[in-house]
């Protein structure tokens, strides 16, 4: 979603005269820093670096003007005006198509830019595309499942689909270009079209996308196990355009572990799922997300997700350790677990990871 928003803010900026492509960040005129706040790492990571430009801009006291974007604004609220005065603006995941507007008007004092919510109805005319050879499409912004753990809910906002009419005309803009594979994006796709339309849902728009000819692959990112459906699994089967690549987050392998993350299924749930989409789709791949070291998860329930891993044969796995994201539920649980004890599961998982998944071969 990060890499999406990028090329639509690079789009806006192209539209107005103000972007061209640089082989130096450091010549740039405006420097714009797109953040993700799901995990501390990737936090400290963009603080680093703002901090190194801003020291090399004054050294030779330019004017260079840091703009810091995404997730981390609305994360951390006013608080980052006091903590970064030197950022020139500061906007939020949800206001990008003010971006233009908004650096016309930057001063020596820092400004934020932060909204609840994304308007929907916003359509780019230009994306500057960045992937070879697929294109990212947003259908639907934020999050309301508010698992335990996760900030998402709370910067992204809530859940809202955007229009399919608006999906169809940003697919349409790719005809005639390179771009025949697309990446459907949205936090959790298999609520597509809650509370916009009664009868339409993600397997129907999947239906409608195969129907153009332009378009040759359709992937999608991600689906929630406990909004997968019968009806959605047959119409993966049933499409030959749909890529055969399914990212299932799983998340833990615990069914206590689980239910406090509040992922509203349990292991045998989501192994049952699994075994459906292979009946149905025996050349899927079938890739998932796995935390450790939640607060309480024991030796014990930490071992039922290297269980996971052996059992599901995953084609790929992205495991993280967990890190506790202030606001969130997860965050004021006792028993938290210690830094060094984390990095040490996560290398126990890995190494499961490496032998047990990434078994199948495309
Ligand atoms: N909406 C997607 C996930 C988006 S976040 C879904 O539900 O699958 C991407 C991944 O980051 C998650 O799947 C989770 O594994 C990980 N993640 C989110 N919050 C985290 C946290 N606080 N600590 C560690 N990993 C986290
Ligand atoms: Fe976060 Fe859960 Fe929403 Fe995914 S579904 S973005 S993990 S709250």
């Amino acid at each position: 979603m990060n890499k999406s928003d990028s090329e639509i803010i690079a789009g806006l900026l192209t539209e107005e005269g103000l972007y061209s492509e640089l082989a130096d960040p450091n010549l740039a005129d405006i420097l714009i820093f797109n953040s993700c706040a799901i995990r501390e790492n990737a936090e400290n990571r963009v603080f680093n670096r703002m901090q190194e430009f801003n020291h090399k801009r004054k050294k030779k006291s330019s004017n260079q003007i840091i703009v810091l974007a995404g997730c981390i604004p609305q994360y951390e609220k006013e608080n980052i005006l006091k903590k970064y005065p030197f950022i020139n603006l500061i906007i939020g995941p949800n206001t990008f198509e003010f971006l233009p507007q908004l650096l016309s008007q930057v001063n020596s004092q820092s400004a934020l830019h932060l909204a609840e919510k994304k308007n929907t109805n916003f359509v780019s005319k230009t994306i500057l595309r960045t992937s070879n050879d697929q294109a990212w499409i947003p259908i639907m912004y934020g999050c309301d499942n508010f698992c335990s753990y996760c900030i998402v809910p709370y910067t992204r906002g809530r859940e809202a689909s955007r229009k399919k009419e608006d999906i169809f005309k940003e697919i349409e803009q790719l005809k005639d270009t390179k771009y025949s594979k697309i990446m459907l994006l949205g936090q959790n796709v298999n609520s597509y079209g809650k509370n916009l339309y009664d009868n339409y849902d993600f397997a129907d728009l999947i239906t409608d996308i195969q129907k153009l000819d332009h378009i040759r692959t359709i992937d999608f990112l991600t689906s929630h196990p406990k909004d997968m459906t019968s009806k959605l699994i047959l119409t993966l089967a049933n499409n030959s355009k749909v890529g055969r690549e399914i990212h299932f987050p799983l998340q833990a392998g615990d069914d206590e572990i689980l239910k406090a993350m509040n992922r509203h299924y349990t292991y045998a749930q989501y192994k049952a799922l699994v075994e459906e989409i292979r009946k149905h789709i025996p050349n899927a791949y079938i890739s998932t997300d796995l935390i450790v070291g939640f607060p309480g998860e024991t030796e014990e329930q930490f071992q039922n997700s290297i269980k996971a891993v052996k059992e599901l044969s995953f084609y790929r796995v992205i495991s993280s350790a967990y890190s506790p994201r202030k606001g969130t539920v997860a965050a004021s649980m006792p028993n938290q677990i210690d830094k060094e004890e984390k990095h040490r599961r996560l290398l126990l998982l890995q190494g499961t990871i490496s032998k047990f998944a990434f078994a199948q071969k495309k």
